[in-house]
């Protein structure tokens, strides 16, 4: 009776704070449950196939990707897909959709133990462990720790863990079932210590990596592991197969996360193949990298929070040669402490023709930029911003008002600030 009621709680404060115009309410709604049945997550997990996915960066994406990938034979997926990744957004997600046979639930780092025990989740998709927020998060080791006690209680789940980061394999290395897939790691400064024994991580060639103080943590067997470049992937099984991996989602990172997802699709019964079929049309996740109309131009936007998603992103950037703005804010949700700019690797763009700075804190960027070498221009306004660069991109040949699409990078706030200016 008493989880009952805290589902009726839930669902009509939802309804209640969308109707007031105050978003989705998915967070008011679930804390509003949870203080009536604090066992409310355990509830509505029962009974159902639930899968995880958490890790710093791209779990909104694998989310959306395993979604869709867990649907391909027409079983219905409820999901988290506002990206509320604590116990009172899953809750939310849950109670809105009672009748869905399986669950894939975006997790917060530091909160996969708990979620873990109340759901009893079949898969657990771990991505990668870098910094973030440096203001709050929890020190990347910790919370390696924190997953690696959770998943040995926990003998009937299966991870899909990430061979080439360190951190994962250490975190993951004590479940019972691990299908370790090799998808790439390009950011390693926070992967250089050993977690298992305080030594230093050497990385050779091929990928491989090893404790050099002897402990004996090294890079585990694959099941699976991503082969090719930006322009084109495969997923390559230790089994013999290998699967195209084609996608409307640009970068190789996305290309790494549609593999974690088709290892963990197999594991909830969907065949490999048919879950890639399925990623293969996602064009946008949340409003990531998507062209949107902003100001008159046609801007593609892109998200990154942390060291390395910026890596990630600037790679993929990097091919191109048309006008790029880039947007930091330092509000509560990005983390106060905007200094991890100084860990970006923004010398890449010292050859591009048109950069533009903005955001709250343009100023900061653009001391990062001036040291990167990058030459750029400065322009508080965002909507502004994309504006100038398409003007200068157009007299250089750069992209714009030429038709062009002009690319924009903004960490969280900064992101949601342009997704919001667009029309
Ligand atoms: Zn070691």
């Amino acid at each position: 009776v008493r989880s009952q009621l805290a589902r009726i709680v839930t669902t009509s404060v939802n309804a209640a704070s969308r109707r007031l115009g105050r978003g989705a309410g998915t967070v008011a709604g679930g804390r509003a449950g949870l203080a009536v049945d604090p066992h409310l997550l355990e509830h509505l997990s029962a009974r159902r196939d639930v899968a995880l996915v958490s890790g710093t960066n791209g779990k909104t994406t694998t989310t959306r990707l395993l979604t869709v990938a867990l649907g391909a034979d027409g079983a219905s997926v409820v999901s988290n897909e506002t990206g509320s990744n604590m116990p009172p957004g899953l809750v939310a997600a849950l109670a809105a959709d009672r009748g869905a046979a399986r669950a894939v639930l975006e997790v917060d780092e530091i909160y996969v133990p708990r979620v873990l025990a109340a759901t009893g989740a079949g898969t657990v998709v771990l991505l990668n462990l870098s910094r973030d927020q440096l203001d709050r998060t929890n020190e990347v080791r910790m919370v390696a720790g924190r997953w690696r006690a959770a998943l040995a209680a926990a003998p009937h789940t299966t991870v899909v863990a990430n061979a080439d980061d360190p951190l994962v394999v250490w975190g993951a290395g004590a479940a019972a079932s691990v299908r370790w897939v090799g998808a790439g790691l390009r950011w390693r400064l926070d992967a250089v210590g050993c977690p298992s024994c305080d030594g230093r991580i050497a990385f050779g060639a091929d990928r491989g990596w090893g404790c050099a103080s002897g402990c004996g943590l090294c890079r585990p067997e694959l099941t699976a592991w991503l082969e090719g470049d930006a322009e084109g992937a495969d997923g390559v099984w230790a089994d013999g197969r290998r699967l195209e991996i084609s996608l409307l989602l640009p970068g190789r990172f996305n290309h790494a996360n549609a593999l974690m997802a088709a290892v963990a699709a197999e594991c909830h019964g969907v065949a490999a193949e048919e879950a890639l079929a399925a990623m293969a049309p996602v064009a946008e996740v949340a409003g990531r990298f998507t062209t949107r109309d902003i100001g008159g131009v046609p801007a593609r936007l892109m998200l990154a929070k942390n060291p390395a998603g910026w890596s990630e992103l600037l790679d993929l950037v990097g091919r191109g040669d048309g006008a790029l703005v880039v947007s930091i804010n330092a509000r509560t949700a990005d983390g106060t402490d905007p200094s991890w700019l100084w860990d970006v690797p923004f010398e890449s763009l010292g050859r591009r023709a048109v950069v533009v700075a903005t955001g709250d804190r343009c100023r900061d960027l653009s001391v990062r930029l001036q040291y990167g070498g990058v030459a750029h221009a400065v322009e508080p306004d965002p909507v502004r911003a994309v504006t100038a660069a398409a003007t200068a991109g157009a007299g250089g040949g750069g992209g714009g008002s030429d038709g062009h699409v002009v690319e924009v990078i903004g960490n969280y706030t900064a992101f949601h600030d342009l997704l919001a200016a667009r029309a």
